[in-house]
């Protein structure tokens, strides 16, 4: 799996955005103006999406963030390239 980490300025609400992307890869926007510690947080849960594949389901959005903050990230860092960009 190949996941690109962007870290740039986000809303001030946003601490990390996904983007499935038509590749197969995914882009995660990192909030630069968050800290470092919001970051790692904020990308572990978008993770968690692309691990459950929360970009196809039905389910509404709401709904799946209940669900997410009560599960721990089960996916296996060593299959994922991460590749950062900073703008
Ligand atoms: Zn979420």
């Amino acid at each position: 799996m190949n996941i690109n980490l962007i870290y740039t300025a986000l809303r001030p609400s946003q601490t990390a955005v996904v983007h499935a992307n038509d590749d197969g890869t995914y882009t995660i926007l990192v909030n630069s103006n968050k800290s470092k510690q919001k970051q790692i947080k904020g990308v572990l849960h978008e993770l968690q999406h692309i691990n459950n594949d929360d970009f196809y389901t039905e389910l509404q959005a709401d709904i799946i963030e209940r669900i997410l903050h009560n599960q721990q990230l089960k996916e296996d860092l060593d299959h994922i390239n991460f590749y950062y960009h900073v703008i």
